[in-house]
Parts: C-alpha cells; structure tokens; sequence
C-alpha cells in the first residue's frame, strides 16, 4: 500500500478534525502518501482530491467542523455512482479509504467494499452515537457538553421565573444526547425514542409537584420524538402551567471539541492506518469500554440501539428518581 485516500461524511461532528490531522500524520510517518477526497463521497463521484501534508493539518486539533468538508451524496446510494467512486480511486493510484462518519456513510463504504472489493477502514464520527458495536463515536462527547451548558443556562431563567421548560436536543432516533443531557443537567424528565413516554404521566407527576411545592421544570426531548414547541403547548394544555420551549439545534455540532472527543480522534484515527497497513478492509475501528477494536462494517451498520437499552433504561431510571 503506498497511497491512501480519507473523506469525512455525513453531519459533521466536533473531532473530526482531530481524527484527520491522526490519520494524515500517521500515514506520512508510515511512508504512505495521503489526498483527502472533498465533500464526503462527492469527492470520490467528482474526483475531487487534495494533497494532504504534514503541515496541512497543523493547528486543527482544535478546531470543530471538518477542513475536509461534508456532505450528504445521493449518486453514493447509486450502484453507478460508487462505480465512478472506484474508478476514480483507482485512475488516482489510491490503494486503501478512510471513511470518517456515521452509520449511513459506514453503509455506504461497505458497499464499494463489497462492490469493487477495494479496502475501506470507517471512522466513527457523529455526535448521535447510534453504531453498533462502539460505546463512543467522535463528536457526541462534545455535543452532550455543549447542551448541558445551554440547559444550564436555561436553569436560570426555569428557577428565576418559575416554568416549565421543553428542551430539544440532537440525536436523531438514539436519544443518547438526551439521556446524558438528562441526567448530568438535573432535568425532571427525559422524553427519548428509546422508552415508551407517556405526555399524560408526565403531565401529573408536573400537578403533583406543583401541589408538594416544586416551582420548576426541565424536560429534555430528544428531536426523534417529538418536535419542543409541541410538546411544550401540550403540557401547557394538561397542566395549566405556563411552558416555554427551545430548540438547540445546530449549535450541538459546532465549537471546539472535548479533550475526550480529541484523544478519541487521535487513538481511532491512527488506528484506521495501521489497520489498513495490516490488510484489513471493510472494517471499522470502534472503542469498547478503553479498548480499540475492529468490527465488520456489516455489523456497523446495524442500529446500536438495542445493545445499549439495558444502560439507557437505567439512565432513565436514574434520572426519574433525582428529579423527585
Ligand atoms: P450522521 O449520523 O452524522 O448523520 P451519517 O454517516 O449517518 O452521519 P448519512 O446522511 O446517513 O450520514 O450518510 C452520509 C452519506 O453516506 C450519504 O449522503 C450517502 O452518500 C452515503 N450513504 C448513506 N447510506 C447509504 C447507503 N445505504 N448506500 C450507499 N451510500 C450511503
């Protein structure tokens, strides 16, 4: 193997950058020489590749979003399109890929593994946390930070005035932002699509509450299960009690990532090398508990949700009871 290729896919996720500048360095420490393909698979369809050298990676650990750029690629859903991909790889000597992304960009890079079997190594970078078989992907660290410290602030404003505030965050159909968010920012309730969620048991443990003394609420709702200002109206409409809602939306995904999204950049991102200098293929490498492994793409693919919903539940257990 002497040239290597690496894309970054899907939502960008603060990291990502971190894990580019590891996989770059360790590739040209490795003697292999390295282009990064612009746009996730736009790149590869377009042909669209940029030398990538020491340097091009100084000062960007950082940094959130990706210099790489992302984007969402229907021609990659294609056959014909992946095709392009491949030839595209092949005419540029390109020997192996790194993928940086989430669950579909790793669907995707089974496929031209699959396809034109060419050796294709996936990164983990969403701030969702939704693969299967890694308890961490690149960026979720940093988006769970960057809500609580919203939610923190909302809590002024809940104690002071006296509401109920609905909170939506990120997350799409894991709710794994929400729960954290949850528990680690004191809120009295957690709506995620994980569990069963009842507006009307919610709305009478809030009358009940109201009737011990409690003057203040935060219900955090995870963005697969329903939209804020909707559920905000609804309690509203059950309770009687003035409800407020926000949305944190993209804010999730930007600013500077967490020392742990960093140094899991860095481990996974080098890791991605050498497991493509070791003939591995279409694999990704993933984390469990401290230690890095490697897991077929096939499985990747999967949802994570039902390895996670026995620590989900009691996450959610645990929220409940704190916030009586
Ligand atoms: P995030 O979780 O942050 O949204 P993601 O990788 O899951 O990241 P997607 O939008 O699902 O983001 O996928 C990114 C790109 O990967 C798509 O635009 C497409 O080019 C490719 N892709 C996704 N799913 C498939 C699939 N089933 N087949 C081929 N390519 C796919």
């Amino acid at each position: 193997m002497r040239k290597i290729a690496l894309l970054t896919s899907g939502g960008d996720a603060p990291g990502m950058n971190a894990a580019v500048r590891s996989v770059v360095r360790t590739a040209i420490c490795q003697g292999l020489e390295t282009v990064g393909a612009l746009k996730g698979y736009q790149g590869l369809v377009n042909a669209d590749f940029i030398p990538l050298q020491l340097r091009s990676v100084s000062n960007i650990i950082n940094r959130g979003g990706t210099i790489l750029k992302t984007a969402r690629c229907a021609e990659f859903f294609e056959k014909e399109g992946r095709k392009k991909a491949n030839e595209h790889l092949k005419k540029n000597k390109i020997d192996g890929l790194i993928v940086i992304g989430g669950n579909g960009s790793f669907c995707g890079a089974h496929l031209l593994a699959l396809e034109h079997n060419f050796p294709v190594i996936g990164v983990p970078g969403t701030i969702d946390n939704d693969i299967a078989g890694t308890d961490f992907s690149i960026g979720s660290d940093t988006a769970v930070n960057t809500a609580l410290e919203a939610i923190d602030k909302i809590r002024d404003t809940v104690s002071s005035m006296e509401r109920i505030f609905v909170v939506e965050v990120m997350g799409r159909k894991e709710g794994y932002i929400a729960l954290r968010v949850g528990l680690a920012g004191g809120a009295e309730d957690v709506l995620i699509p994980q569990t069963e969620y009842d507006i009307e048991r919610m709305c009478e443990d809030i009358s009940k509450g109201r009737k011990r003394g409690k003057v203040s609420w935060i219900i955090v709702v995870s963005e697969g299960v329903a939209g804020s200002k909707d559920v905000a109206s609804l309690i509203e409409e059950l309770t009687g009690f003035e409800t407020r809602s926000i949305t944190l939306g993209h804010i999730q995904r930007g600013g500077s990532p967490t020392a742990i999204d960093r140094i899991l950049a860095s481990r996974l991102g080098a890791e991605a090398v050498k497991a493509l200098l070791a003939g591995e293929r279409d694999k990704m490498v993933g984390m469990t508990g401290e230690t890095i492994k490697l897991i077929d793409f096939s499985s990747a693919c999967a949802q994570g949700r039902e390895k996670r919903n026995k620590l989900d539940k009691e996450i959610y257990g645990l929220i409940r009871v704190l916030a009586t």
